[in-house]
């Protein structure tokens, strides 16, 4: 169980122990390889329509931020 929340192009997932952000996959409006249109069509030597997708939609990741370190004393009990 989880929240999640959409803020813009991101969504958010408030984890128990980490948020997880995720960029949605939209392409950039602002850029100026695709104009926002996340590629461009193209048609192929033998005719054939193709589309490339643009370098912004590569964009989408997920960062996990952990919300605490894990305890030191969890570590304590291990043998050296
Ligand atoms: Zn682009």
């Amino acid at each position: 169980m989880y929240l999640t929340r959409t803020i813009g192009r991101w969504q958010l997932e408030l984890h128990q122990r980490a948020i997880h952000l995720t960029r949605t996959p939209k392409a950039d409006p602002n850029c100026g390889a695709c104009n926002g249109q996340g590629g461009h069509g193209w048609t192929t030597a033998s005719g054939d329509p193709d589309w490339e997708d643009c370098h912004c939609l590569d964009q989408l990741h997920t960062w996990r931020i952990p919300l605490w370190r894990r305890p030191e004393h969890a570590y304590a009990d291990e043998p050296f």
